[in-house]
């Protein structure tokens, strides 16, 4: 044991608890653990609080420890992450035990500090929550306290709101924010996940987190692109000096948008790393429009609204995925679809990678001409590093690697460009080996692959997006 390093000791002692996932049981263990020798002591004392979680395992261990947390503001200080999991507001049938009497002045304590006078009745209804008891509830409780906290997670589904009034909160610089200049100033990275199939999340409820003075990252994974909560648009329009900080956006999968992301064109300004993952709801075609309704101007994903909306970021981003599901990409083979245009303007982009119908527009019929014409090599900027097309449509596989020899061939306008990766159904060497050639010539690294299967489709957030974020914090 004494050899083992302290990477491994601490790896070992959050196994302990993962499967649980209660706040309280991991105290439990690095509390006990940090008894047992001196080194040990070094280790896991300072790790008790750094990393909390609540869901639904909530239980009023949970709330003895939370009501540490906000009576003693420096173990508060030591929670840099925070995850949250809403599954059970209301669905408590009842306390474990009958709330103490110190729970009880607890929760008296925290709303008063939560709301003025004014606000009597939103107060009431913050009670009843308390009382169920209502995990997300109780996190709004104790997130004005954890001043250094560095990650934010949650799983939303069926939230009842508490914690998204409280980022709004302060967003707005509402109570308790009000005499705070910087609330969150350590937030640097968001994630937040929706249980697909069950329930999506509108973009609008979490604008506040870009309003936010440090948010860096935001990851959100099935969400549809809204505009239905009159919270979302003041707390964006909301004139702060610190807000519209996120420079890195994931947002896969994106449900039902037609373009007009209002994270991308109201909410960021040096947008550097962008990735929009395009998805339809393959289980419920419910939203789908009626008969002689215009799918594409309703429904579709309006490409050239889009590139608009990034037009701000020409001097800033250099990563673009604009991709979809393998279930959009079949969906909108019916229709036409819309071309991006091209990228020139992008002076820093090094990686484009896009879905093939994004790139040439697609018209319903297989046998007519791509809607951009315009050749490859005219619409791609000098800067880039990586080209990667995606789902690449059949019929135009060939027009496809001619293009490519053509950009391979003018190597002098693109001095940077290292690898080009395609993602096709049948790879046919013979239509590939000119280009094979001219990149081997030109020194590009050209890889050809089948598309997989995507299992995490309608799952789990895809883990290439979560190793980024993962690999960003550390
Ligand atoms: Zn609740």
């Amino acid at each position: 044991m004494e050899h083992l390093p302290n990477e491994i000791l601490l790896q070992i002692a959050e196994c302990n608890w993962e499967d649980t996932g209660s706040i309280g049981q991991r105290s439990k263990i690095f509390a006990t653990l940090s008894r047992c020798c001196r080194r040990f002591y070094r280790l896991f004392e300072p790790e008790l609080y750094t990393q909390i979680q609540f869901g639904s395992w909530f239980a009023l261990p949970d709330i003895n420890l939370i009501g540490r947390l906000w009576r003693n503001p420096e173990l508060a200080r030591r929670v840099q992450r925070m995850n949250l999991e809403f599954v059970l507001c209301g669905e408590l049938e009842e306390w474990p035990i009958e709330p103490t009497g110190d729970t009880l002045e607890l929760i008296e304590e925290t709303l008063a500090e939560m709301f003025g006078p004014e606000d009597d009745h939103e107060k009431d209804i913050r009670r009843q929550h308390l009382l169920k008891p209502c995990p997300e509830a109780w996190a709004a409780t104790i997130l004005p306290r954890l001043i250094n906290l560095k990650s934010f997670g949650i799983v939303h589904q069926h939230s009842c709101g508490c914690v998204i009034d409280l980022f709004n909160r302060a967003a707005l610089r509402k109570r308790p924010f009000h005499q705070t200049t910087l609330p969150f100033p350590h937030l640097r990275e968001v994630i937040l996940d929706s249980h697909p199939g069950i329930v999506y999340a509108s973009s609008d409820i979490f604008n506040a987190f870009f309003c936010l003075p440090s948010v860096r990252r935001f990851l959100g994974f099935t969400i549809y692109e809204g505009n239905e909560v009159p919270e979302g648009d003041q707390v964006l329009l909301s004139p702060q000096p610190y807000s519209r900080s996120v420079r890195e956006l994931t947002v896969a999968n994106l449900l039902h948008s037609v373009g007009r992301i209002s994270w991308i064109d109201r909410a960021c300004t040096k947008l550097e790393y962008l990735v929009v993952k395009m998805a339809v709801e393959e289980k419920d075609f419910s939203w789908a429009p009626e008969e002689d309704e215009p799918v594409e101007e309703k429904f579709g994903f309006k490409t050239r609204q889009f590139r608009q909306a990034l037009l701000t970021f020409t001097g800033t981003l250099r990563e673009l995925h604009l991709v979809a599901t393998i279930a959009f990409d079949m969906f909108w083979r019916l229709y036409a679809e819309e071309a991006f245009g091209s990228f020139r303007e992008f002076a820093v982009l090094e990686t484009l990678v896009i879905r093939h119908a994004f790139l040439v527009g697609r018209s319903p019929d297989p046998e007519a001409p791509p809607r951009n014409q315009v050749p490859l090599f005219l619409q791609l900027p000098a800067s880039l590093k990586t080209f990667e097309v995606l789902q690449v449509i059949d019929e135009m596989y060939m027009s496809l690697s001619i293009e490519l020899r053509m950009l391979v061939q003018q190597r002098g306008s693109f001095p940077h460009l290292q690898r080009l990766r395609l993602f096709v159904k049948k790879v046919d060497e013979s239509i590939l080996r000119p280009l094979r050639v001219d990149c081997q010539t030109a020194g590009i690294n050209l890889e050809v692959f089948d598309p997989n299967i995507e299992p995490w489709e309608w799952e789990q957030i895809p883990s290439f997006y979560l190793q980024r974020m993962t690999r960003a914090s550390s």
